[in-house]
C-alpha cells in the first residue's frame, strides 16, 4: 500500500469512443498541477494482455515510445513526458499482461499459502500496488486507465480503482470520465445520449464520476451542460467542455480557463499558488503566428497511421518553434516506388525508425535523393542503416551490400548493418534489443557535436541491429564519417554524417523521444533551420 499519506489519485476514465483524447487530458492535467508546484507523478493502465507494446504492431496501436530506463511503453507516456518535467520509467506503464505475470508467477512460487487466486482481490491487489508504487513520493498523480468504459479487459482496473476511492477516502480521489459529444450534421446538434449512457455504464461498475470532460468539435452550450449535469448526477460546474484545439499544446490553457485545475484542487481541499502558464501561453502564440514555413517528407512504412510516428512528428514541430517555422510534413510510402518527381517539393527528408524488409527500396531512393541533391537528410534509426546501406551501395560500390535484418540474406555478401560481437555486454532488456538511454561521445568537430554543442550526449535507443565498424575506413575515405560512437564500447556508431553535405545525419539512436515544445531537441531545430533556408527547390 502507498507510504505517503494524503497522496491524491486523480482516476481518467474514456467514454463513448476509443481515441477520445484522454491521454492528452491527463498530460494537460499534470501540466496545470505541475504549474502550481505539486509533484505530480502519471500512470498509464493498458487494460491488453500485451506484457507490453513492443510486440504490437504500429499499424494498430501507434508507436511504441522508450523511456530512459528502456521500458516500452504506450504512446500516451510521450504525451505525458511532453506535458511536464516528468522522467518516466517502467513503473508508469501498467498492462494487465504483467499484471498477471505476477500474480501467476506468485501462484507458482507458493506465495498464496493454497488459497484459490482470484481477480478480487489478487489480480485488483496487484494493480492496485503497481499503482501505488508509479506514484512514488507524488503529492498528487494522475492515473489514466485505456481503453472505453464497458470493455471486457478493462473490468479489473476500474474495480482497483474503485477500492483505492474506499481505501483512500474521497477527498483523495477523484474520477474524470473523458467523453465524446458526437455532432450529428443531419439535426445541426451536438448529442448528449451516448455520453449519458457512459456515465451509467460507470455507475454499472460503481464509480460516480467526479467530473466529466465533454470532447466535441465545438464547445457545449449552456443547456447542454444542464442535461449532461443532470444525467451525470453533477454539478453544472463540474461539466467541463473540452473542444478541438488547434495545437495539443493548447488544451492544458483551455482547463485552465475552465478552471479545472483549480476545482480539482479545492475538491482535494489542497492550497496552492496561481498557475504559472506562461510559457505555455508563449508556446501556442508561436505555434499560431509562424514567421516561415517549411516542407518535410517522412518517408516510411507506417504512414496510414499517423501515430505510428507520433513522437517524431511532434519534435519537428518543436524544432520549428524556436525561429517560428511551421512545419508541414509529407507522409510518403515508402512501399510505394519513389521518383525525384514525387521528392521535388520536399525542403528536406526524414527516414525514421522501422522493422523488417517492406519499404526498404523506397527508403533507399529517398536516401539517395537528399544525397546527390544536398537536400537536406535526417536518419533516425532504421533510417541511418538505410543511409550507410545506400552509402555503400552506390558510393563504395561494395557488392551486395545490405543488412542482417533482411530476409533477402542470400542475396547479401557485405553486412553493413550486423550484429556487432561486443553488444552482447551491453545490458540487454525485453527481448534482445538494445533499450533505453546509452552515453554517446560525439566526436570533435563534428556536425552534430556542432549542434549539441556537448561532446557527451544520453539518447535512447531501440533496436537490434548496429552499424558493422569494419567499413569504417572505407567509408571515411569516400565521404561518410562517423561522429558518434557509445561511450565504452567505441564501436559501436551512433552517428554518421557527410560533412560535404549541407545536412546529412543519421543516428542509431530516437532524439525524437527526448524533445519537448519547451525545450526543442537541437537537432531537430538544427535540421528544421536548413529545411527551411533550402526553399530554393
Ligand atoms: N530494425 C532496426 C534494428 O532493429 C532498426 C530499429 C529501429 O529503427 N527502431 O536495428
Amino acid at each position: 500500500m502507498s507510504k505517503t499519506k494524503n497522496q491524491k489519485f486523480i482516476f481518467i476514465t474514456g467514454g463513448v469512443v476509443s481515441s477520445v483524447g484522454k491521454g492528452l487530458v491527463s498530460a494537460s492535467l499534470a501540466t496545470l498541477l505541475e504549474a502550481r508546484g505539486f509533484k505530480v507523478s502519471v500512470i498509464k493502465c493498458d487494460p491488453y494482455i500485451n506484457v507490453d507494446p513492443g510486440t504490437l504492431s504500429p499499424f494498430q496501436h501507434g508507436e511504441v515510445y522508450v523511456t530512459k530506463d528502456g521500458a516500452e511503453t504506450d504512446l500516451d507516456l510521450g504525451h505525458y513526458e511532453r506535458f511536464t518535467n516528468l522522467d518516466l520509467n517502467k513503473n508508469h506503464s501498467i498492462t494487465t499482461g504483467q499484471i498477471y505475470q505476477t500474480v501467476i508467477d506468485k501462484e507458482r512460487k507458493g506465495d498464496y499459502l493454497g488459497r484459490t487466486v482470484q481477480v478480487i482481490p489478487h489480480i485488483t491487489n496487484e494493480i492496485k500496488s503497481r499503482i501505488f508504487k508509479g506514484a512514488g513520493q507524488a503529492e498528487i498523480t494522475v492515473v489514466e486507465i485505456g481503453g472505453t468504459i464497458g470493455d471486457i479487459e478493462g473490468l479489473p482496473f476500474i474495480e482497483a480503482i474503485r477500492q483505492i476511492r474506499i481505501e483512500k477516502g474521497i477527498e483523495n480521489t477523484i474520477f474524470a470520465h473523458v467523453t465524446f459529444i458526437p455532432f450529428i450534421p443531419s439535426a445541426g446538434e451536438l448529442k448528449s445520449k451516448p455520453s449519458q449512457h457512459s456515465v451509467k455504464a460507470l455507475r454499472e461498475v460503481g464509480l460516480q464520476p467526479d467530473f466529466l470532460l465533454c470532447r466535441s468539435a465545438q464547445t457545449i452550450n449552456k443547456e447542454l451542460k444542464e442535461k449532461l449535469a443532470l444525467f451525470s448526477n453533477l454539478s453544472v460546474e463540474n461539466i467541463i467542455p473540452v473542444p478541438d484545439a488547434e495545437s495539443i499544446y493548447e488544451i492544458p490553457l483551455f482547463l485552465n480557463k475552465e478552471k479545472l485545475d483549480q476545482k480539482l484542487i479545492q475538491r482535494m481541499s489542497l492550497k496552492t499558488t496561481l498557475a504559472s502558464l506562461s510559457k505555455w501561453k508563449n508556446i501556442v502564440q508561436k505555434i499560431k503566428a509562424p514567421k516561415k514555413e517549411t516542407t518535410i517528407g517522412l518517408v516510411g512504412k507506417y504512414v496510414h497511421l499517423k501515430d505510428s510516428y507520433q513522437s517524431i512528428h511532434e519534435a519537428l514541430m518543436h524544432g520549428g518553434l524556436a525561429k517560428q517555422i511551421k512545419v508541414n510534413i509529407e507522409y510518403i510510402d515508402s512501399e510505394k516506388k519513389l521518383s525525384s518527381k514525387d521528392l521535388k517539393s520536399l525542403n528536406g527528408i526524414l527516414v525514421p525508425g522501422g522493422f523488417g524488409d517492406r519499404g526498404i527500396d523506397g527508403k533507399l531512393k529517398a536516401i539517395q535523393y537528399c544525397r546527390e541533391n544536398s537536400v537536406p537528410f535526417f536518419g533516425i534509426c532504421l533510417g541511418m542503416q538505410m543511409a550507410a546501406i545506400e552509402f555503400a551501395q552506390n558510393v563504395c560500390k561494395i557488392k551486395g551490400a545490405g543488412s542482417r535484418e533482411s530476409k533477402n540474406g542470400k542475396s547479401i555478401q557485405n553486412f553493413i548493418i550486423d550484429v556487432m560481437p561486443n553488444q552482447k555486454p551491453l545490458t540487454y532488456k525485453g527481448g534482445s534489443m538494445r533499450l533505453g538511454s546509452y552515453p554517446c561521445l560525439l566526436l570533435k568537430n563534428s556536425k552534430i557535436q556542432k549542434i549539441y554543442k556537448k561532446d557527451l550526449i544520453e539518447e535512447r535507443h531501440r533496436h537490434r541491429y548496429e552499424f558493422n565498424f569494419n567499413f569504417t575506413e572505407q567509408f571515411e575515405k569516400k565521404g561518410m564519417k562517423v561522429a558518434g560512437v557509445h561511450k565504452g564500447y567505441e564501436n559501436l556508431v551512433e552517428a554518421l554524417e557527410i560533412p560535404k553535405h549541407p545536412w546529412f545525419i543519421g543516428v542509431q539512436f530516437h532524439p525524437e523521444f527526448q524533445s519537448k515544445p519547451t525545450k526543442p531537441h537541437p537537432l531537430f531545430v538544427s535540421f528544421i533551420e536548413t529545411c527551411e533556408k533550402n526553399k530554393t527547390t
